[in-house]
């Protein structure tokens, strides 16, 4: 069961499925490109799948402290984290 563990304490576990915590940055450029491809070729999950590899990194966001945790693109398994600098 692969966790992740947030300084805060909180612990999220990954392998629930699609939690609401687990979210996934793409380049506006590739954003542009799957929109082109939905409205002129019906873009189907294989073609979504082939546009996106390689160009998304995984990102947590705490539910708990609401700090991001985005993956550093040295490897699948490297984040850094973000938090809230003025919390109103
Ligand atoms: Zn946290």
């Amino acid at each position: 069961m692969s966790k992740f563990s947030c300084k805060c304490g909180y612990v999220m576990n990954l392998s629930e499925g699609w939690s609401s915590y687990e979210l996934t940055m793409l380049p506006e450029g590739i954003m542009n490109h799957i929109m082109e491809e939905l409205d002129d070729n019906n873009m189907d999950s294989d073609k979504f799948l082939e546009i996106t590899n390689n160009h998304e990194l995984a990102v947590y966001r705490c539910p708990s402290c609401n700090r991001l945790w985005l993956e550093s693109g040295v490897n699948s398994n490297h984040f850094i984290s973000y938090i809230i600098e003025n919390n109103e």
